[in-house]
């Protein structure tokens, strides 16, 4: 198996970084990732002062994907997540939805125990996601804190175990990278922190040709969802509405109208978060109603 270190690790996408392992299409892969804030906050009387603010969101890799060139999709299962007995969250007057009822930066420290995360003195169910995965984009460098068509901090809550993403290639060998795990985190992620936390993945990377994207599409058990990022939450709506719109015309061969009313009666437009640099949208389809049209989305 191969195994990435979380030492492994960069803080930008970027077509020019030095690719960390090389890999075939069908390999399977280990990730070992630090947590958002690179493991530096480790208790709760830890200030920002102490933290290094220039090494966050750290994403391990880049994983270079023989054989994947642009124009190709990068199919990858996310087959396990496996998290820290021990995450954070912060609340914050400079991030959040609501930071305009904090002054500073306060951490919280979250015990991880059989299968629930202690948040507010209550036990929440654990439901590891990732929050920054993606490939290197088109242009120049993207933060690994920003996401993008690229994929990055989508902070997507689908994106969990036994989900496959699908990841639009824009250089030759994908370099994809993932970290920022989080044990939970809701729709929104509000205050700008899920239960961050340190972990490994276990992906397994497949090359599609079959298929165009032009932003992330995730499909779980239960439904497939296209993901778009922008200035605004009303622009990345929009967006994932249009990707989703054209999947289901080129890929079902429905008519602009059809797929529009199917969409309207059946479709879910959600939000994924609210907090990064761009806001990030979904837009959700039921696999239970896709399977009648007996073709693959995706
Ligand atoms: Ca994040
Ligand atoms: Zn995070």
């Amino acid at each position: 198996m191969i195994h990435v270190a979380r030492d492994q690790s960069v803080f930008s996408l970027s077509a020019e970084a030095a690719p960390v392992v090389r890999i075939r299409p069908g390999d399977s892969l280990v990730l070992d990732t630090a947590d958002c804030f690179s493991d530096q906050i480790q208790s709760a009387e830890d200030t920002p002062g102490a933290v290094d603010w220039g090494h966050i969101n750290p994403a391990t890799g880049p994983v270079f994907v023989e054989g994947a060139e642009p124009g190709d999709v990068l199919s990858v299962l996310i087959e396990r997540i496996d998290v820290a007995h021990r995450g954070v969250m912060a609340v914050s007057g400079d991030f959040g939805v609501l930071r305009d009822r904090f002054e500073g930066m306060s951490f919280a420290m979250i015990p991880i125990e059989g299968g629930f995360a202690r948040v507010a003195g209550v036990s929440v169910p654990v439901r590891p996601m990732i929050g920054v995965i993606g490939v290197a984009p088109a242009g120049s460098a993207v933060p690994c804190g920003s996401p993008g068509s690229h994929g990055g901090n989508m902070d997507t809550r689908l994106i969990g175990e036994g989900a496959t993403l699908y990841l639009p290639v824009f250089v030759t060998g994908a370099l994809l990278a993932a970290g920022d795990l989080h044990a939970a985190m809701g729709d929104g992620e509000i205050c700008g922190t899920g239960v961050e936390v340190a972990g490994s993945i276990l992906l397994r990377v497949d090359i599609r040709r079959d298929v165009k994207l032009t932003n992330p599409v995730v499909e779980t058990s239960e439904v497939v969802a296209t993901i778009a990022s922008a200035e605004t939450l009303d622009e990345a709506a929009d967006s994932a509405t249009r990707e989703m719109a054209d999947l289901l015309t080129q890929r079902l061969g429905l008519s602009a109208a059809d797929a529009t009313m199917l969409m309207s009666a059946a479709g879910q437009l959600q939000v994924s978060q609210v907090v990064d640099p761009l806001k990030t949208a979904r837009y959700a389809m039921s696999k239970e109603i896709l399977a009648r049209f007996g073709r693959e989305l995706i």
